[in-house]
């Protein structure tokens, strides 16, 4: 049992997560506070004279009229610390794996009596302005990390901690903040979940953030800082897609959120995530993972919090100079969680019956997504991803046209992909990439600088396909012409080859830089070999019964990251394909 609550308000009224209490001190706008004997953590969210409506992050169950409720003095805020990475955390970031099977009421977040190996940066007498890395955290099991002054304090060192083991909260740096004012620093500190951390400047979007999914990289890439959503009905692909770019993205540390999704595709995350390896380093990818997990049937007002902790974590490591890549899966149950909230507290509704402030709260949100030069003088950006799951699969509804409005890049999941099984099931008509033009020096500087030509050319077959094929089902497939059909097929080989790859794939569940412009490039021969036998009268049959083209359909199952050289012989058999149909056809001619 918590300790007793010391009162500032008494409880009056209940309805779910949302209470109002008679203040008997002055509360403050989102105040943390914690309410009833179970010390249950919440926040005021309306002050209306003595009246405050407070949402509480926990099951309300058992609070009655006449509970206490104590201020805390501080925003709603979370420890930000070593023992981060590496571990599984509910919305308010309450450590779940040290809890059992639930966490207990009113459990606070800033008990860890683990021991962190510290060394120092900096020395007595530096001066360490906000931000400043003050020394750097090894663990066994997780990515270096670095400590940070907070972004609220700055001053000359009277005294630092020489290299050795600490606990996350023991002071390691003594700060002279002048006017008599001293500033104790540990590894850790609070942050205000719902305020973005300072930086000393945004920079423009530079590279990539690659995930080795060839639709993205390929055809609409997503540069670090930026953010982009992935809308698609249930069963379009949405948790595969969050996963596996959870798994395979380049990013330093991975912030997943699971936010209101179902128990059992969290469980998935929980049991696949501690036993993958990164394909770069061959560490274990859990090392630089935090998994903030709130499931269905957790409380609303948590669900509501979870997206702005992970958030806030997701700046603490770019503050770091850390490249951090947050995957939020789904938005919309967050959005739902503002509307059940604002539905209890009688808000006028909006269209969908979300509140009115959901379009800020999704701008708050995504704009906290930035390439920056961060406080301590590094360069770090934090990239957002966003899951949507719009109801019946319509892309009108608020949430995904209010998402629209704050992303680079749209991944539209089409169910008529899903349903012919088709992976990753992104319409490639409906999707878009506003980072193209930044990005396209990227594949320049990897050996591709035709990147941009090719990439349009497969969109303008891919577009050229879906009006084509509108036609066909009218005059049928056999009566377009063959340079139509030549369309047709090139736009197959595309969508077969290159577009679909499986995420339960061995071989091409990641496909590197390299494998892709290789794959890009044969592709793109394909089209110009065959654009020139159809010029010369080869038909359209002739060049589909080629033995090499089962082996282009099937390249990205066949070769591997271990023998791109096999790309070589690909092409010479294609090459070689072509040089016969076009000799025994000129051969046809003559005889
Ligand atoms: P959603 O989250 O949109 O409801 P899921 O991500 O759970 O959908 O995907 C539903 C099913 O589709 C998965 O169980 C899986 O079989 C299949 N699937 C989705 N994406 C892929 C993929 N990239 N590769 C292979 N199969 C996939």
């Amino acid at each position: 049992m918590a300790d007793s609550v010391q009162h500032d308000a008494v409880i009056n009224w209940i309805s779910g997560p949302v209470l109002r209490a008679t203040a008997t001190t002055p509360l403050h706008m989102n105040e943390a506070v914690k309410v009833g004997q179970r010390a249950l953590l919440g926040e005021v969210i309306r002050i209306d004279g003595d009246q405050a409506v407070i949402q509480v992050y926990e099951d309300t169950t058992g609070l009655k009229p006449g509970d206490p409720v104590s201020a805390t003095g501080a925003p709603l805020s979370v420890k930000l610390g070593p023992g981060l990475l590496g571990n599984i955390f509910d919305g308010l970031l309450r450590p779940l794996n040290e809890q059992g099977r639930y966490v207990r009421p009113g459990i606070s977040q800033n008990h860890n009596s683990k021991q962190y190996a510290f060394s120092p940066l900096i020395k007595q007498g530096d001066l360490a302005t906000r931000g400043t890395l003050f020394g750097s955290v090894h663990r066994d099991d997780a990515r270096l990390q670095r400590c940070m002054s907070p972004p609220n304090c700055d001053g000359r060192v009277v005294s630092i901690k020489p290299a050795g083991e600490y606990s996350d909260e023991e002071t390691l740096c003594i700060l002279d903040c002048g006017d008599d004012q001293v500033r104790e620093l540990s590894m850790s500190h609070f942050w205000p979940v719902r305020q973005p951390r300072p930086v000393l400047r945004r920079l423009p979007i530079k590279g990539p953030l690659f995930t080795g999914q060839r639709i993205l990289d390929s055809m609409f890439p997503i540069g670090c800082g930026s953010r982009a959503a992935m809308p698609g009905g249930f069963g379009t692909g949405k948790t595969v897609l969050q996963e596996t770019l959870a798994k395979w993205c380049d990013a330093d540390v991975i912030i997943y959120v699971g936010c209101g999704e179902r128990g059992n595709e969290m469980a998935s995350v929980l049991h696949d995530f501690p036993s993958l390896l990164d394909p770069r380093t061959g560490r274990p990818l859990m090392e630089r993972t935090v998994i903030i997990a709130n499931t269905s049937n957790m409380p609303v007002a948590a669900r509501e919090a979870s997206i702005y902790t992970a958030v806030t974590v997701g700046e603490y490591y770019r503050d770091m100079g850390l490249r951090v890549a947050l995957m939020a899966d789904s938005t919309s149950r967050w959005a739902e969680a503002l509307r059940e909230i604002s539905g209890r507290l009688g808000e006028l509704p909006g269209e969908g019956g979300y509140p009115a402030y959901l379009s800020s709260r999704q701008a708050d949100f995504y704009e906290r997504a930035a390439h920056v030069h961060s406080l301590s003088g590094n360069v770090g950006s934090l990239t957002i991803i966003g899951a949507v799951s719009p109801p019946s699969a319509d892309f009108s509804e608020p949430v995904t046209t209010h998402t629209k409005r704050y992303v680079h890049c749209f991944w539209g999941l089409d169910a008529s992909r899903a349903q012919a099984r088709f992976y990753p099931a992104i319409h490639p008509l409906q999707s878009y990439s506003q980072d193209v033009e930044a990005l396209s020096h990227f594949w320049s500087q990897n050996g591709h600088p035709n990147w941009a030509r090719q990439r349009q050319r497969f969109l303008a077959l891919l577009e050229d396909q879906a009006r084509l094929e509108r036609m066909a089902r009218i005059i049928g497939k056999d009566a377009l012409p063959p340079r139509q059909q030549h369309v047709l097929l090139c736009a197959e080989l595309i969508n077969e080859a290159f577009l679909r790859q499986s995420a339960f794939s061995e071989t091409d569940r990641y496909c590197s830089a390299e494998r892709q412009i290789a794959m890009m490039q044969i592709i793109t021969r394909f089209i110009k070999l065959s654009e020139n036998a159809i010029e010369l009268g080869i038909t359209l049959e002739a060049i589909s019964a080629l033995a090499v083209m089962r082996r282009l359909m099937r390249m990205g199952e066949e070769i591997g990251e271990d023998d791109l050289d096999k790309f070589d012989q690909l092409r010479a058999e294609l090459d070689h394909s072509f040089t016969r149909l076009t000799r025994s056809e000129a051969e046809g001619h003559e005889s």
